[in-house]
């Protein structure tokens, strides 16, 4: 059976279109069943229609024709009970139902089984069978389910294509359906898409032998530095949007270009093994991709991503006239199954409004490009039919990570009023760039951003933060080809500590592992959440431990308002180990003569184990910060990444809320302040959820920091511990969503609320995944 289903899923996978797959499932399953009937019913989501879409064995003429109510019929049976039916004698059950047009009244065996892909009824797959004494057996019944989980994605793949152009699976209208994949960089884009391919197909190249080496030798060397002068054009037109140290990513580029990288290699084979040019770049770069691929590295992965992108380039460049000039109309939003940031320096300037990338997640190279630039981004889009969306209209919504193609015209009225609001509120907003975040009853809180590229902490001064509440420093090592030296990470860190001195600047401790690695510490793991990350690996290498620490210290001189903070702590020894650490660096560089303070050190509460020993951990510390996305994640066991997993992913839920009270609680009861800097503090109902709990500080997008001000600025803390005090007794985090969003509209602030699934006005459903 095993064969059987293997070859149907094949044959249906190279089907045309739906009709062709539906075709292909209704024959190949009678034939596998040995059955009389076979057939396929989908749900039509706009007229909530079961419609007979395939059948072999019923009369084909009631194709298309026959249809039932959602819940009528067998067919409604097995689609609301979402289990299979299976009976002797169906025209004796209660709710069978006759259609004429299809001659089912020969018919008496019946088993029915649903088609579900993530808890969407899709359709019915049916067998059918004329003698009453042929019973549809156990093993059949598996063999059917089996199928139906397996067709499952097929059907709602071609679902996903059909909706981009707005069609429904059964050629009904149907617009608005939301793709989901993780929120790249925040914004909401409405324009249109432009699917940038790789410029050239590699894999189409054959492996021909040469009998002139010196030529293809020369148009290989041509075709690298044609490139080289590409990129360098890309990168010259960023320039003004980037400094210079996030311009490095293109060196990368540029580097991998050098004579000793992969063209050394070319170069090698066409000498050596006499192969044509384009044959020895496919074998190089196919080599090179392997083997990072087989890594199974996040970072590394996306570095395979470049090489294939630097492979295609040279080999268009050989392929004279492949140069195949892409159109960018003003309002782009840029598609790719894998987006590079040279694809995105290729769009002329101020025509990018959105990017949406197949692959990679928030922390990809694209991602933090995206998110100094101020592009709305959403990230990790998978099993998206990519080349639909070229010439469509699409909304990009970087806040929850998910888009829309061809919207109607309510949902783009929706948008465009969001992106007008989010415009105006920013202007309005600048006014406050200078007030004190300060509750209408006189509590304080102090806002803080948070920080990677330089570009955020110009935006962060504009925007009117106190300070740094988190200084993620492994993204200046991300876009470095080595580990930064002590005086290069001096210079990063003495920028951001000069930009906000006096107000504190609270650097993390590299937080690589999990998914952000580094090209040149590659880290294999089968578990990487749960693996080396952040501190452990700091305290494993106190080599590049003590060296992050001491340029942090050398850089706060003539500052002193440097704070240092400890990422993944999961127990006191992890502690006191960095803290013996940090004393002696301390203690040398004041021996080298600098003038320095010690720095104030926290710890981040990021784990479960951190929460339950908050006091024991204050005890030893100057400062707590929670990182709410990894508690979140870690304490619901929710990858962050993971758009398959996205809707459990809720940072209301109430067992981070609970966790959330009791740390500040706990906090404060040693007298030590608590800052918060995961993304929830961003959101204006969390901000206000986080103030009425204590936090002295919250950390966030400097995008963020305007709105959050406002809020609070409006509105008294009596009134925030009100609503908290409500949403403690609340088990749901669907309904403490709702109850802060309801709250916030009763304020007056229903123009601060994010569009979400449950707040946009139409109807939306999810994407082929
Ligand atoms: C967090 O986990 O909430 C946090 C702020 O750190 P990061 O997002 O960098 O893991
Ligand atoms: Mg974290």
């Amino acid at each position: 059976m095993l064969g059987i289903l293997r070859s149907i899923v094949q044959e249906v996978n190279g089907a045309r279109d739906l009709q062709e797959s539906l075709d292909i499932i209704v024959s190949r399953v009678q034939a596998a069943m040995n059955t009389e009937v076979c057939s396929v019913y989908l749900l039509d989501p706009a007229s909530n229609r079961y419609i007979l879409m395939a059948t072999e064995g019923l009369h084909k003429k009631a194709v298309g024709k026959v249809s039932l109510a959602h819940s009528e019929g067998l067919v409604g049976l097995v689609g609301s009970r979402e289990e299979p039916i299976n009976l002797e004698d169906a025209p004796s059950h209660p709710r069978y139902r006759y259609f004429p047009e299809t001659g089912e009244e020969r018919f008496r065996s019946f088993l029915g089984v649903p088609i579900i892909h993530h808890r969407r009824v899709l359709g019915v797959l049916v067998v059918q069978q004329r003698e009453a004494s042929r019973n549809f057996d156990e093993g059949e019944e598996a063999f059917l389910v089996t199928v139906s989980a397996q067709l499952a994605g097929v059907i709602a793949h071609s679902e996903a294509t059909g909706a981009i152009s707005g069609l429904s699976l059964t050629g009904e209208e149907a617009r608005d359906v939301s793709f989901n994949g993780v929120p790249g960089a925040p914004g909401v884009a409405i324009g249109r898409g432009v699917v940038v391919y790789p410029p050239a197909d590699l894999d189409a190249v054959p492996e021909k032998a040469t009998d002139n080496p010196e030529g293809e030798l020369a148009a290989f060397q041509e075709a690298v530095k044609a490139v080289q002068e590409d990129i360098q054009k890309v990168s010259e037109r960023l320039s003004d949007k980037l400094r210079p140290e996030e311009q490095a990513l293109f060196d990368v580029y540029l580097r991998m270009l050098g004579d000793n990288a992969l063209p050394g290699e070319v170069v090698n084979r066409i000498r050596n093994d006499g192969l044509w040019a384009q044959g020895a770049l496919k074998q190089v770069v196919n080599q090179y991709v392997r083997h990072f691929e087989m890594m199974d590295d996040h970072y590394l992965r996306e570095r395979a991503v470049d090489i294939r992108d630097l492979g295609r380039r040279i080999l268009s460049h050989l392929q004279e006239g492949d140069t195949r000039q892409v159109d960018y109309p003003e309002g782009t939003v840029l598609v790719s199954e894998e987006l590079t940031p040279a694809m995105l320096g290729e769009v002329p300037r101020g025509r990018l409004v959105g990017l949406v990338s197949v692959r990679g997640s928030s922390n990809s190279h694209v991602a933090i490009l995206a998110r100094a630039m101020g592009v709305p981004t959403v990230m990790g889009l998978v099993d998206i039919p990519v080349n639909q969306l070229d010439g469509k209209e699409l909304i990009v919504d970087g806040f929850e990570g998910q888009i829309f193609a061809s919207p109607s015209a309510e949902l783009r009225h929706f948008y465009e009023e969001i992106c007008e609001e989010e415009d105006e509120l920013f202007r309005g907003l600048e006014a406050l760039r200078d007030k004190p975040c300060i509750t209408t009853d006189g509590h304080r809180v102090s806002l803080l951003v948070n920080t990677g590229l330089m570009t955020d902490v110009v935006r962060s001064l504009s925007h009117g933060a106190e300070g740094i509440g988190l200084y993620r420093t492994e993204v200046p090592f991300m876009i470095k080809e080595r580990f930064p030296s002590e005086h290069e990470q001096r210079q990063y860190y003495r920028e951001q500590l000069e930009a906000f001195a006096p107000n504190p600047v609270t650097m993390r401790t590299l937080d690589i592992g999990g998914d952000k690695a580094l090209s040149y510490f590659p880290i294999n793991e089968e578990n990487p959440f749960l693996g080396w990350r952040g501190i452990r690996i700091s305290l494993d290498h106190p080599e590049i431990f003590l060296v992050q620490v001491r340029a942090m210290l050398k850089a706060s001189e003539g500052f002193n308002n440097l704070q240092i903070m400890l990422p993944m702590i999961s127990n006191v020894s992890e502690v006191e180990e960095s803290l013996h650490l940090i004393y002696r660096v301390y203690h040398e560089v004041r021996e080298e003569g600098y003038q320095i303070h010690m720095p104030r050190v926290g710890v981040m509460i990021e784990v479960p184990a951190a929460v339950y020993q908050v006091r024991e951990l204050a005890e030893r510390v100057d400062f707590l910060s929670v990182g709410s996305n990894d508690l979140t994640q870690y304490l619901l066991a929710v990858d962050r990444n993971n758009p398959r997993v996205a809707q459990l992913y809720h940072s209301y839920h109430p067992a981070v809320l609970q966790a959330l009270v009791r740390i500040a609680q706990d906090a404060h009861s040693v007298g030590k302040p608590v800052t918060i800097c995961g993304e929830l503090a961003g959101d204006p109902g969390g901000a206000l959820l986080l103030m009425a709990m204590g936090y002295d500080a919250l950390s966030m997008n400097a995008a963020s920091l305007p709105k959050v001000k406002s809020v609070i600025r409006s509105i008294s803390r009596e009134w925030a511990a009100q609503l908290l005090e409500d949403v403690l007794l609340l088990d749901s985090p669907h309904v403490i969503k709702s109850c802060v969003d309801l709250a916030l509209r009763g304020a007056g602030f229903a123009r601060y609320l994010r569009p979400s699934r449950s707040s946009v006005p139409v109807p939306t459903y999810e994407s082929a995944r």
